[in-house]
């Protein structure tokens, strides 16, 4: 933690009680695998040279390669399911340099599109929706609010720029943990922020003063909220009829709007960040942001839910289409509820228990 987090981090655990803790990522902080520990540089948001962080290429399908069993098909882009006596039996996709269309064969497949991409391949191909529930339930996460002060009693020079690190601060949300409901909204919402020193360009003058009056630099200290959204069966994506896409497969027609428990979250959110900031100390507090439009966060999760019932489920708790048992989809489109964390870790998770029942328990069944 910087300075200034640091010191919010103290004021609010006394005055609220609150955690203020580092956001969780999946970063090495050791060796692990041949991939080195984080030796925090920075600019992950560039690409990590040493592998520190999680990503596909030099993780999941870098082992899969090793096994020599792999095939990558690049420039694919997947356009539906083939169906065969009841079953998927393939993808169909199309060649993007050749533009012809293909089909990849197999027993078993699993959509880990993203959430929108793998509904939008189940509905273009009519099919794991006999509970009529697959495209509602849309989510996303309220965010694009929160508070900023300013913390002169932080010494700011020399100035060293950003903290080099691969992450930020994390409050964790404090909204009915316990209650049910807090002024009017259920659920709530967790804070991403973080305090850093920087060049004040605005600082006033000109000539030497100027200059010296921006090396002064300026510590800010900031929190912004990431909000719980409501599943509701209105929120919605369906195959637009009139409209494909540049490899001419149908696209997604999406509607989908803000609840009242939504706005409420965020406007309360809002608030308190001011007033965590104030019991840090900070100086020319402000409310910052006006809240996204749903979609904006690109946390959608959704459309395709996970539940025991097949009347009113898409998928079963092993990410199993209730109506194609071939068929297994682990992005986040099954979830139900999409909590206020970022969902990439949780996505993760589930892919993993689908994978480890399809490898222990269902592919048993296909020998
Ligand atoms: S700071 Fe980011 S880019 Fe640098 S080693 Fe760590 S994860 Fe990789």
């Amino acid at each position: 933690m910087t300075c200034s987090e640091e010191i919010l981090r103290n004021a609010v655990k006394a005055k609220f009680g609150r955690a203020v803790t580092m956001g969780r990522t999946a970063i090495l902080t050791r060796n692990h695998n041949d991939r080195a520990a984080c030796h925090y540089c920075g600019p992950c948001e560039r690409g990590c040279s040493t592998n520190s962080y999680f990503a596909s290429p030099f993780t999941t399908i870098a082992d899969a390669a090793k096994t020599g069993r792999l095939t990558l098909i690049t420039d694919a882009v997947a356009a539906r399911l083939t169906m065969k006596d009841g079953k998927a039996a393939g993808v169909q996709y199309i060649d993007r340099t050749t533009r012809q269309a293909r089909e990849a064969k197999a027993k078993i497949m699993i959509l880990c599109a993203s959430t929108l991409e793998s509904t939008r391949l189940l509905l273009n191909s009519g099919a794991a929706n006999s509970s009529g529930v697959l495209g509602k339930y849309l989510m996303d996460h309220i965010y694009g609010g929160g508070a900023a002060g300013d913390m002169p009693m932080v010494e700011t020079r020399p100035w060293a720029g950003m903290p080099r690190r691969p992450n930020g601060i994390y409050v964790p949300r404090f909204t009915n943990v316990k209650a049910k409901m807090t002024d009017g909204f259920i659920r709530g919402y967790g804070y991403q922020g973080g305090g850093s020193t920087s060049f004040d360009f605005g600082a006033p003058g000109f000539g030497a003063n100027y200059k010296d009056a921006v090396r002064q630099g300026r510590t800010s200290l900031s929190l912004g909220l990431w909000g719980e959204c409501l599943a509701r069966k209105e929120n919605s994506v369906e195959i637009d009829r009139n409209r494909v896409d540049a490899w001419g497969i149908p696209v997604l027609k999406v509607s989908a709007d803000w609840s009242d428990n939504e706005k409420k979250l965020w406007q309360h959110g809002r608030e308190q960040s001011a007033q965590m900031l104030e019991a840090a100390g900070a100086k020319n507090v402000r409310l910052t942001g006006e809240h996204s439009v749903p979609g904006f966060c690109i946390h959608e999760t959704g459309t395709a839910r996970m539940g025991n019932d097949p009347k009113t489920s898409v998928v079963n708790k092993y990410c199993q289409a209730h109506d194609l048992e071939n068929v297994f989809v682990t992005d986040g489109a099954c979830w139900v509820s999409s909590g206020c964390q970022n969902p990439t870790l949780t996505m993760m998770a589930l892919t993993v228990r689908a994978c480890d029942y399809i490898v222990r328990e269902y592919s048993r069944k296909l020998a």
